[in-house]
């Protein structure tokens, strides 16, 4: 019965076999559907209403394809990332396809970053990461999706940039991808009818081809899932602590050796070695942080995680990942990463230890503010 149905979120051929891959639909969801329903997959169905993601795989085929696709024609690459995760958004390599065209970096949700920091500094900052990562940008850009002015002067350097070819857009999912598209719509065309659904790896349909003149197109690539955000370990109601909204406002935390800070239940923090020093965590600011001895802290988490440390909730604790601890020996001022969750910036050399649910990203990396 799913014969020739897509999603109309995603693309994706609609599916009733297999849960894990693009276009599911549960084979009863699809025969209850009225005859002029919006066809979505189980997926974007989730998205649109619930604001959940689920834990659908990109296969290597498809992702591999599209890569290649955009290395074979001469265009301009816009990679959007996500400044308050940086590495979580980073493309796997992406420099190995597309090596040869011309890569301009945008960071996006500099709003979330607290406003004190300068674009400068944020900028120079970014260079140095994306060469840390292996891209060669021609150039970098911090912009708000938010931000009028902001998409403005991207879709100036993108004109600019771009010298007359068409522009591919690429971004894992969940960096506001679609959101910078879809004001890029509204500034380019002065059209307000904006796409409302995330699209979805895999599928060349769901490609969104935007005129910039008689010539060349904007195009806009399906998101790409990343493995290491915790984003695909939290239910839906918790998901807006890996997507901050407002400005963080960063809290400082004296800590001498010994002591432990607990980012609710998902990531710990323990200062093993070093001198008493302030140690400021930049997260959602509805996360809740605890501070107890590193002597029994363990034991501390068993009892207090889906209660006092939360999230995960009490009835999502037996499909919680367990923390995996890490240990860094910190030299210069840095940052703890979490990925997706935030950081905790270290200023003074120490050493110390980060637990992240297993299969989340952890690392060491010069400090950003
Ligand atoms: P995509 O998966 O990359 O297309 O990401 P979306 O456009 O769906 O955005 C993911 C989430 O980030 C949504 O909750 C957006 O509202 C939010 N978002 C997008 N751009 C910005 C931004 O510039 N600042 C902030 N604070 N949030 C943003």
């Amino acid at each position: 019965i799913a014969e020739g149905l897509h999603c109309i979120g995603c693309g994706a051929r609609i599916q009733t076999e297999d849960k894990k891959t693009l276009g599911y639909l549960p084979a009863g969801a699809l025969a209850k559907r009225g005859e002029d329903d919006a066809l979505y997959c189980q997926r974007c169905f989730r998205l649109r209403h619930y604001n959940e993601i689920a834990d659908v795989s990109l296969t290597d085929d498809d992702f591999l394809r599209l890569l290649s696709e955009i290395g074979e024609h001469d265009a301009l690459i816009v990679n959007v990332v996500d400044i308050f995760d940086f590495n979580g958004s980073l493309i796997p390599s992406l420099h190995r396809f597309t090596g040869n065209n011309d890569l301009l970096l945008v960071a996006n949700k500099k709003d979330i970053l607290p406003h004190s920091l300068k674009v400068g500094k944020m900028s120079a900052w970014l260079k140095e990461q994306a060469k840390h990562a292996g891209l060669r940008p021609l150039d970098v850009l911090v912009t708000s999706a938010k931000n009028q002015d902001d998409v403005r002067e991207l879709m100036e350097k993108i004109e600019k940039m771009r010298k007359g070819r068409d522009v591919y857009v690429v971004g894992v999912t969940n960096v506001g991808k679609s959101t910078l598209i879809n004001a890029i719509i509204k500034l380019v065309t002065g059209d307000d009818n904006v796409i409302t659904t995330s699209r979805f790896p895999g599928t060349t349909l769901d490609k969104i081809e935007i005129p910039l003149d008689d010539e060349s197109l904007l195009i806009d690539t399906p998101g790409i899932i990343h493995r290491g955000q915790m984003a695909h370990y939290l239910e839906a109601k918790d998901l807006k602590l890996v997507s901050p909204k407002k400005e963080i406002k960063p809290k400082t935390y004296q800590l001498n050796a010994e002591q432990t800070l607990f980012l609710g239940g998902l990531a710990r923090f323990d200062y093993i070695q070093g001198e008493k020093q302030g140690f400021t965590v930049f997260c959602d600011n509805e996360l809740s942080i605890h501070r107890t001895k590193l002597a029994g802290a363990s034991e501390f988490y068993e009892k207090h995680v889906g209660g006092l440390l939360q999230p995960p909730r009490a009835k999502e604790l037996s499909s919680f990942p367990k923390l995996i601890r890490k240990e860094f020996s910190v030299k210069e001022k840095s940052d703890i990463v979490f990925s997706g969750l935030g950081w905790i910036r270290v200023a003074e050399r120490g050493l110390v230890a980060a637990w992240v649910p297993e299969g989340v990203d952890v690392l060491l990396r010069k400090a950003l503010v």
